[in-house]
Formats: C-alpha cells, sequence, structure tokens
C-alpha cells in the first residue's frame, strides 16, 4: 500500500540523478528524488570540518571540468534549467591547467589540440610525427563521436573501440611519450591495454576547451539542481534509503525504503551502482540471466584514494593541478592496482588539485592566510589490500583495523612526501589532514569497488556497450556513471539529459543547444542571502529539522568573522 504517488522517482541523488529530476520536472512531471545519505549531491558533494571556531571545506569528487565556455556543454544544460545566470565557472591556467612531473621532465598541458600536440613534440622533437598521428587520431575520434544525425565517422568507425595500446604502437611512441600521452588515464582509471580509444579521445576533447571549475565548489551544481527540482514541485528527500525497487508483472511501480515505507510511481530511474541496482534493489529473478551475469562480472574501474589538507600559510603559484609521477610505466602500474597490492609498494602518481588557487574568493574553504588542497592518487582493488574481508556497503566495518590504518598511513606519508616535490615543503604546516579510501567512498555511496567512475571503459564495456538508460523492466531505467553516458560530471549529467530525453520521447539535448529554456528562471525563488549550496542539499525535510542548529552555526560564523 503506497503512502505518496509521484510522477516519478529517482533513487540516488548523484548529479546524473538530480539532472534526470529537474529535466522531467521541466517537463511538468512531478518527482521525487529519494537519496540514502543526509547530503545531496553523490560524488559531487562537499564536507565540512570544523576545529574550534574555525572551520574547512572539501571537494570529494569535483575537482575540474570542461565545456564550460559560451555553448559549451554545462552552460547549455544550467541555462535551459533555468539557472544559467546561477553558476559561474572560474577557468585554471589556460596555457597549464595540468603540469606533468615525471622525474627528468616537466610539461604543462594547455587548452586547444593543437597547442596540446605541439607542447608535447616540443619535448620529444625526435618522435613528431607518431606524436602528430596519434593526437590527429584522437581529436578526430573526439569529434566524431558528437555527430548525432548519421554523418559518416571514418576514423571513429576505425579506431573508437580498439584499445589505445595498439593506438600507441601503430605510432610507434616510445615508452616516454606514451605516459605522456596517457596522463589522462588518471580521469577514467583506466590502463591503455584495457582502455577503449574513444574513452582517452573525449576525455581530452572534454578539457581542450578549457579546464574550469564552479565558483563555491562543487556542491553548488548540486544545489542548482534541487532548486529547479523544488520549483518544479518536485522534492529531494535525504536519509531515505532505498531498500527494494518494486516489480509488479514485469513493471516497476514503485520503492520501498528501509523505513519500510512504499511510495509509488509509473517511473523509476535509479542513479544507484548498476550491479546493486540489479543485485539487491530489483533481484535477479526480474532480469534475464545474461542482464545479471552482465552486471555482476563486468570489469570496475579502480577507486581513489584522497587525502584532504589545509596548511595555516598561503602557498603562492599557479592556478594548476599537478601529476607526479615516480617513472612512465602505464599498463605495468595498473597489472599491480588490478592485483591488489601497490607498484613497488609506492602510490601509481600523485594528483594534487588546489581549491584554494581555483576558488581563492570562496569562504567556506580556509581561513585567509592558510591553502586548502587535495592529493589523489588510484587504490589498490579490492578489500584485501585494505584488511577486511567485506565493505561497507555489505555491512563490513573498516575504520578501526589495523592494517586498514597503517596502510592508510603508509600512503599517506607518500602523498604528502610527492605533494611537497611540487609545493614545497609543507608538512610542518599541516593543521588539518585526513585520508579517504575506496572504503570510504563504498561507504557513502554504496557504489561497487568503491569507484566513483563505474564499469571500467575498455572496448568492450565503452558507450554503446553499457547499460542503456531503459531497461528490459518496464518503467525502470537506469543514469549515473555505469550507464552508456558514462561518468564524471559531464558524463553523469549529460546521460541526466539523455535518460529524461528517452523517459519524455523527447530531444532535450538538442533543445538546450539550441538555447530553449526549459524552465522560467523567474519562477525558481532568488537566493536567501545567506544562501548555502551544503545546507540546500539536505532537501525541505531535513532544511526543516536543521533550521536552529544551522542558525546557531551561522551565528558562531559570523563572530569568527568568515561568513560568507
Ligand atoms: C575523488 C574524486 C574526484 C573526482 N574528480 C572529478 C573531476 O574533477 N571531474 C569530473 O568530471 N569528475 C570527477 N569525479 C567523478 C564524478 O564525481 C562522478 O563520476 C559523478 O559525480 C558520478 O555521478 P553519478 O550520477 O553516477 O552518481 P553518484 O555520485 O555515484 O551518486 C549516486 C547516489 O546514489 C545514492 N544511492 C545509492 N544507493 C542508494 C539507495 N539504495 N537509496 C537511495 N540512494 C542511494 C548514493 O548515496 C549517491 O548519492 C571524481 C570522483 C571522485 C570520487
Amino acid at each position: 500500500m503506497a503512502s505518496e504517488r509521484w510522477d516519478a522517482i529517482i533513487v540516488g541523488s548523484g548529479l546524473g540523478g538530480l539532472t534526470t529530476a529537474a529535466c522531467l520536472g521541466s517537463a511538468g512531471k512531478q518527482v521525487l528524488v529519494v537519496e540514502r545519505h543526509d547530503v545531496a549531491g553523490g560524488n559531487s558533494q562537499v564536507f565540512r570540518r570544523h576545529h574550534g571556531d574555525d572551520w574547512y571545506e572539501f571537494d570529494v569528487g569535483v575537482h575540474y571540468i570542461g565545456e564550460c565556455g559560451d555553448s559549451g556543454l554545462f552552460p547549455n544544460i544550467f541555462h535551459a534549467l533555468g539557472i544559467g545566470d546561477r553558476l559561474t565557472f572560474r577557468e585554471l591556467d589556460r596555457d597549464g591547467f595540468d603540469t606533468l612531473v615525471f622525474p627528468d621532465l616537466t610539461i604543462r598541458v594547455p587548452a586547444g589540440w593543437d597547442e596540446y600536440a605541439g607542447r608535447v613534440v616540443e619535448q620529444f622533437p625526435t618522435e613528431r610525427a607518431g606524436i602528430e598521428r596519434c593526437v590527429d587520431v584522437l581529436r578526430a575520434v573526439a569529434k566524431e563521436s558528437r555527430l548525432m544525425f548519421g554523418e559518416e565517422r571514418p576514423t571513429f568507425d576505425q579506431w573508437a573501440f580498439r584499445p589505445l595500446s595498439e593506438l600507441f604502437a601503430e605510432c610507434e611512441l616510445s615508452e616516454r611519450v606514451q605516459a605522456v600521452l596517457d596522463h589522462w588515464s588518471g580521469l577514467y582509471a583506466g590502463p591503455p591495454a584495457r582502455t577503449a580509444v574513444a574513452m582517452h579521445a573525449t576525455i581530452i576533447g572534454h578539457y581542450m576547451t578549457g579546464a574550469f571549475y564552479p565558483e563555491g565548489g562543487g556542491q553548488v551544481l548540486a544545489a542548482r539542481l534541487v532548486q529547479v527540482i523544488e520549483a518544479c514541485a518536485g522534492e529531494v528527500r535525504t536519509l531515505s534509503p532505498v531498500e527494494r525497487i518494486i516489480v509488479a508483472d514485469g513493471q516497476a511501480v514503485g520503492v520501498r525504503l528501509e523505513s519500510g515505507d512504499e511510495l509509488a510511481a509509473p517511473v523509476i530511474v535509479s542513479n544507484a551502482d548498476y550491479r546493486r541496482t540489479i543485485d539487491h534493489l530489483v533481484g535477479h529473478e526480474h532480469v534475464a540471466p545474461g542482464t545479471a551475469a552482465w552486471a555482476d562480472e563486468a570489469a570496475m574501474t579502480l577507486g581513489l584514494l584522497c587525502v584532504y589538507v589545509v596548511v595555516d600559510r598561503v602557498l603562492d603559484g599557479p592556478n594548476t593541478n599537478y601529476f607526479v609521477f615516480t617513472d612512465y610505466r602505464t599498463d605495468e602500474l595498473y597489472a599491480e592496482l588490478d592485483a591488489g597490492r601497490l607498484p613497488e609498494g609506492a602510490a601509481p602518481f600523485a594528483y594534487v588539485a588546489l581549491a584554494s588557487r581555483k576558488d581563492p574568493g570562496n569562504p567556506e574553504l580556509c581561513p585567509p592566510g592558510h591553502t586548502n588542497f587535495q592529493i589523489m592518487t588510484l587504490a589498490p582493488r579490492g578489500h584485501a589490500y585494505w584488511g577486511v574481508d567485506a565493505g561497507p556497503a555489505d555491512g563490513g566495518t573498516y575504520r578501526r583495523d589495523g592494517t586498514y590504518r597503517s596502510r592508510k598511513q603508509e600512503i599517506t606519508d607518500q602523498l604528502i612526501a610527492a605533494a611537497e616535490q611540487v609545493l614545497g615543503p609543507f608538512r610542518d604546516d599541516i593543521v588539518h589532514v585526513e585520508t579517504a579510501t575506496t572504503l570510504t567512498h563504498e561507504r557513502y555511496t554504496h557504489s561497487t569497488g568503491g569507484t566513483s567512475y563505474g564499469y571500467e571503459h575498455s572496448p568492450e564495456q565503452v558507450g554503446q556497450h553499457r547499460p542503456h538508460y531503459r531497461t528490459e523492466i518496464d518503467g525502470l531505467w537506469v543514469v549515473g556513471a555505469n550507464t552508456i553516458g558514462g561518468h564524471g560530471i559531464a558524463g553523469a549529467m549529460s546521460g541526466g539529459v539523455f535518460c529524461a530525453s528517452d523517459i519524455l520521447g523527447r530531444q532535450l539535448i538538442v533543445e538546450m543547444y539550441l538555447g530553449e529554456q526549459l524552465v522560467d528562471p523567474a519562477s525558481i525563488p532568488p537566493d536567501p542571502p545567506e544562501f548555502d549550496p551544503l545546507e540546500h542539499c539536505r532537501g525541505e525535510r531535513l532544511r526543516a529539522k536543521r533550521r536552529d542548529r544551522v542558525a546557531s552555526l551561522r551565528r558562531r560564523r559570523a563572530e569568527a568573522g568568515r561568513n560568507p
């Protein structure tokens, strides 16, 4: 017996789920988003840590995105949804948004395909022909992957679903050039031998128009979408874990929450991890054996490990991310991680992202005179490395485990040492440090293996080979990093637009690129003076419950002199 009826229910509030909800809302559907955590946003959320009167805010999964310039993907989506004027994107250094630091070589990655190829050729002039051939293929595949109306796609057809290692081999690139051209693999967590050229090409294409960061931090993206959903008579309800998607006579008809409440809707969209959706939320009895087998057997990408740091001085420097590599190996490093260990006991690379440089005006990050940054790497596959049998999504505990703690400390120390190579010595100035592992990610998002990138992007699992939005169960749809739209903020959000398009029988992305306004900006209430994206993402019910607590927190912040 359902206690509520909605036009659509979205399970999970990652950016894929929120975008689907906002698009359905724009078409007049009453949409409920149910989220297990107490904040909407999934991987795109931020978290805060208080130390006395001070506090720090850290991004989880938004470090930089592309396609934010005029007529880019993000401005088009946000404009159509009525929130284009509520978001500002700050560009990282256009001439070097990533800085790659190898033992004997430093190279700054610029925006623009010609500039990028030229920068690599500058370092390796004797390999000019191979580098240019390789970048030309990647550029053509990226461009042709966007053609939607049946145009010829010769390079895409030839290369998209072949392993990147074949392209490197055909271009006769040395190990060093391969490593330089492969730095992007950190953004999808796969080795050249098991990564489709399409994945590599589209991620480079994504950033070749420049790299950007949303002013105010990653939570702003989710908060703006929550505003749209609410303005369209929908709701985002946090602290509402879904236990089961209810299927009756081959049709998805509602969800049952862990509280026992049943909510009905003719459209259910799961933004939760695909494997968990099929195994636990739906159940194998409702899907074909092939679907269940694919969900369980397809390989996941590796998870990430992230060290969050604040130091009590300003670390000046360019607005760039650093990738610090210990050597030029690629496939071999992934093989070690796949086997569940660190290559020769060391983190494969350190990716350093400085929130304080990307968004210097954000008062939430840290007090003036401090620097807030993160250091990331890929983590070994599986739970055994961490000394635990079962992951937190399956009820396992780990935080007090001795092996877990010592391994986490070991990698934290290595990553700090690697970051000091590019930032100079800082460990004596640290006022806050903590590390999230793949188990932390699994605990918060319930993703298989603690990955945020979904299934691996191998030729057999990329693009059309991933689960499509429409499932074999009538009324059940899936969206998010595991699905055909792919991972990352762009993959999850564009996937949300495509999923809603399929549900509505429209081509929303075309409407968006034509500049149409699907939601009237005036219909979205203006921000209150103290608008806080994190608090807004608690959803209406939890916001109401927390009103007094938040008011007293605001008073303390005002006293600390750091109110936005
Ligand atoms: C450290 C890190 C750095 C990253 N950096 C970048 C970057 O710089 N640029 C970029 O583009 N991408 C980046 N990403 C990747 C990007 O954040 C993700 O791919 C993307 O946000 C995934 O969105 P999604 O729609 O798949 O949903 P997810 O973020 O996976 O969210 C799914 C939601 O579903 C909820 N849920 C699960 N099960 C249930 C249930 N039973 N009931 C209710 N709710 C449920 C979860 O709690 C979660 O909120 C990064 C990720 C990480 C972790």
